[in-house]
């Protein structure tokens, strides 16, 4: 990578989507109907891909920005089984349950929070109604290696979980100790050798910079050691800071997070650290080793970009289950309530815990088409995009061309034969490079506390 004048480039620093949905979840509203959701999941047709979201933590890490309970009550997650079921018993009357399902993703929250037996009895149970698995089916799980065991593991691999994410986000132990989380890397060694053990054929391992007390010198140490782990796929993400959205995250000192100058440096390292290890990087805060599929992926123009990150299952229909799940089809987003006790009420009148999403109009779904195409493959190729959506590219998008021209003569983004191309330097600002073609960007641009910082 060349080198940069991060003084200068840190000037991009400013808010912006990290774009896993397009509209973004601030375009969610109740517009956006119930019975409309139904429509869309009783007339889908495509393969499935589950996500069941698992809320509860024993204790919070203050960088957290997911939807968490607390709880240290076994009470509250078994019956949070018994309101998952009624879900997945509505969700049953309104989806054509012989539909493949190709993913099954176990969110939190902390997953493995909850003890082997209830684990396989959530499986089990989603398996009794959804019973037409792919072979290849990509079953996966988050996992914090604080709490996991071979039990647990053991019911993994009874059900065909394939893929492993492990939580690690920093090994440096005055970090460890800021963010509140505590985990030596002798324990996620553990962790990772346990799932090898049994046979999962891709681990993954979650990284975040821009954490309190963060140097370059200490994150170089954290890649270094991270190696021991010799993750298939790694991801680093750029800490989303957004205090007046999550509470914990006020417990931060915010003179000692890094500035976007030492952040633009951290992230160059790892992009070089780990193509020095052998792997390549995908999208912009993931790491892969050559011969995953996700390049195969990228070469066809199937790698896709959801909640989760990147996939090369884009094209399912994503059904979301559990407080705050958000579903994904080609059309609409849907998201459940974040309340327990709506939650709860919802399931015992017999309706859906749905409360909010988004039906695409037709140039939210073209904008989404480009902006996915942007953030997988950082190029656009604007004579297939006219093709596939009858426009013609350079006069639907005339603005966000111009707007880009600041990144063109940057040297930041080309424009040649029709594709739109974002240099290896310029993926470090992919969501600024993405936000032109944002149509709602110019409603959020003088609110403050909208999005995290692009750098
Ligand atoms: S980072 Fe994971 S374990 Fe920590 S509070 Fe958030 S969801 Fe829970």
């Amino acid at each position: 990578m060349a080198n940069i004048d991060f003084e200068k480039f840190s000037k991009y620093s400013k808010a912006g989507p990290r774009y896993t949905s397009y509209p973004t979840a601030l375009e969610f509203s109740d517009a956006f109907e119930y019975g409309e959701y139904i429509q869309y999941l009783e007339n889908s047709t495509e393969q499935i891909s589950l996500y069941v979201h698992l809320p509860f933590c024993r204790s919070a890490c203050y960088f957290c920005g997911c939807n968490v309970v607390f709880t240290s009550k076994e009470e509250k997650l078994s019956a949070y089984i018994t309101y998952l079921k009624k879900e997945i018993d509505i969700l049953a009357t309104h989806i054509d349950t012989s539909r493949e399902v190709i993913q099954f993703h176990f969110g939190g929250g902390t997953p493995t929070y909850y003890k082997a037996f209830e684990l396989d009895e959530i499986v089990t149970y989603i398996k009794s109604k959804f019973k037409n698995w792919s072979d290849k089916a990509e079953i996966s799980c988050e996992i914090d290696p604080r709490f996991f065991n071979e039990e647990q593991m053991k019911v993994f691999a009874k059900h065909g979980f394939n893929r492993i994410s492990f939580g690690v986000q920093d090994l440096d132990e005055k970090v460890q100790k800021e963010i509140h989380r505590v985990q030596p890397l002798e324990l996620t060694k553990n962790a990772v050798d346990l799932a090898r053990k049994y046979g999962i054929s891709s681990i993954n391992t979650d990284f975040i910079y821009g954490l309190p007390y963060q140097t370059l010198e200490t994150f170089k140490k954290t890649l270094e050691l991270s190696t021991q782990l010799n993750p298939d796929r790694v991801a680093v993400f750029n800490y989303a800071h957004v205090p007046w959205l999550m509470k914990t995250q006020r417990k931060f000192d915010e003179t000692t997070l890094p500035s976007p100058e030492i952040k633009l440096e951290i992230f160059q390292y790892t992009i070089d650290f780990f193509e020095r290890n052998g792997y390549k990087m995908v999208g912009m805060d993931h790491f892969a080793k050559p011969n995953d599929e996700l390049f195969t992926a990228i070469k066809k123009g199937e790698l896709h970009r959801n909640f989760q990150g990147y996939t090369t299952k884009g094209g399912a229909n994503l059904i979301g289950i559990g407080l705050t799940s958000i579903g994904e089809g080609s059309h609409y987003y849907a998201q459940n309530t974040k309340n327990m006790k709506a939650y709860e009420a919802s399931l015992d009148a017999g309706k859906l815990p749905f409360e909010r999403g988004v039906n695409l109009s037709d140039d939210d779904f073209l904008r989404k088409a480009v902006i996915m195409e942007l953030m997988a493959n950082f190029s656009i190729d604007m004579p297939r995009i006219s093709q596939t959506h009858n426009i013609i590219f350079e006069e639907y998008f005339a603005d966000a061309l111009e707007e880009l021209q600041e990144f063109i003569e940057a040297g930041l983004v080309s424009i040649n034969d029709g594709k739109i191309s974002v240099s290896t330097t310029g993926t470090l600002l992919i969501r600024n490079i993405a936000m032109p073609f944002d149509a709602y960007m110019h409603q959020h641009v003088k609110s403050k506390k909208t999005f995290s910082k692009t750098v």
